[in-house]
């Protein structure tokens, strides 16, 4: 049981707390290493620690401020594991395989305040934003998960929650990942480049990130080529605009050198027609763009469905045919409720069904 005196053990420098408690300053790497290396789950297996430090350590701090209360596999081996959080709040993160390559997506808020009207995240709001420590938490306890001989390739900020409403969590956690286990606030060593945030749109958050010189890749969640039809897929587009979006990435591109994506979930009668693919295709001509054509995973309160796999191909010709860059999103884990919120929608509505009367 986490004792309530105790610090996440991810949001301490262990540089300043061996100084300050008179431990030798190698002793932060050694558990750094315990931590994002040797996947260490207890104080108590850092065998290279004096004991004392060790029990210092325990009582001092927790190593994992969540418990698993759900841990699926689906057929194509996609793990999704449901966190329950010291206040009782619950967040998604997943584990994607794809031959020789491991991807992690995490989530940032518990619940999401945008409101796209396809999302199972945010049909609930947005209750809190993570803390750092629990949002490289979600990465170490997916990297927990994989086979010994696993390595996490890539990082895909896609779960839960608008990542840029959270960036003052959000990159303490993504620079501590990037750096090597050896430097003081590593890591992982990962390169910014295996990392890709995706974000509602929002402009000036956008610009910070470019200004930030993280240089990790940029996804914007598009879904329409004009504001009339975003803006009723995802209503914040009311207060930016799709203009002042696409001015935002090409500037993060400018800054960066990172080409930046549009996302476009495909929702059957909506924004799936031919002529839907060619305007879009005319709004980003000039700029550096790729579009990723995902799939709609249906939600199950939402009266709305995905396009036909006929309808898609269709809509992918169409932008081929205009010379627009396109990839369609393989689907992951669609027997486990792999879309974002999904898993956390399902939980609650087990716990509304429980506490119903009968
Ligand atoms: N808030 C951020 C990141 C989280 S959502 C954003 O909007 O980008 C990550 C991606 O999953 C977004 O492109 C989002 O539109 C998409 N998504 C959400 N619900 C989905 C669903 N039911 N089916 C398919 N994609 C979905």
């Amino acid at each position: 049981m986490n004792d309530v005196q105790t610090r996440p053990l991810l949001s301490v420098d262990l540089e300043h707390w061996c100084d300050e408690h008179n431990v030798p300053g190698y002793r932060a790497g050694q558990i750094r290493r315990w931590v994002y290396e040797r996947r260490a789950n207890s104080f108590a297996e850092m065998n290279d620690l004096p004991q004392a430090l060790r029990t210092q350590l325990e009582a001092e701090f927790t190593l994992f401020t969540s418990t698993i209360v759900r841990h699926q596999v689906s057929t194509d081996r996609t793990e999704k594991l449901l966190l329950k959080l010291e206040d009782g709040e619950t967040v998604e993160c997943v584990l994607m395989r794809e031959t020789g390559r491991r991807t992690v997506c995490i989530s940032t808020q518990v619940g999401c305040g945008m409101g796209c009207i396809f999302c199972a995240s945010g049909l609930m709001g947005v209750k809190r934003n993570l803390t750092t420590a629990e949002i490289l938490e979600q990465v170490l306890r997916l990297d927990r998960v994989m086979k010994d001989n696993e390595r996490i390739a890539n990082i895909v900020v896609m779960g839960m929650g608008e990542p840029l409403a959270n960036l003052q969590a959000l990159m303490p956690a993504l620079r501590t990942l990037t750096m090597l286990v050896t430097e003081p606030g590593g890591g992982m060593g990962l390169s910014p480049r295996r990392i890709t945030v995706s974000t509602v749109g929002l402009p000036d958050r956008m610009r910070e990130l470019a200004d930030s010189d993280f240089g990790c890749n940029l996804a914007v969640s598009l879904h329409a080529p004009n504001d009339e039809l975003r803006s009723r897929i995802v209503p914040v587009n009311k207060g930016t605009g799709i203009a002042a979006i696409l001015g935002a990435a090409d500037d993060y591109f400018q800054k960066t050198g990172r080409r930046v994506s549009y996302e476009y979930v495909l929702l059957a009668g909506i924004n799936d027609e031919p002529e839907h693919a060619r305007e879009l295709a005319k709004l980003l001509r000039g700029h550096q763009a790729h579009v990723n054509v995902i799939p709609m995973n249906a939600v199950s309160p939402l009266d709305l469905s995905g396009s036909s796999q006929e309808r898609t191909n269709s809509f992918v010709h169409e932008l081929q045919a205009c010379g627009i860059n396109v990839t369609v999103r393989k689907r992951k884990g669609a027997d486990i409720d792999a879309a974002c919120g999904q898993l956390r929608l399902s939980e609650s509505e087990h716990v509304m069904l429980d506490a119903a009367p009968t």
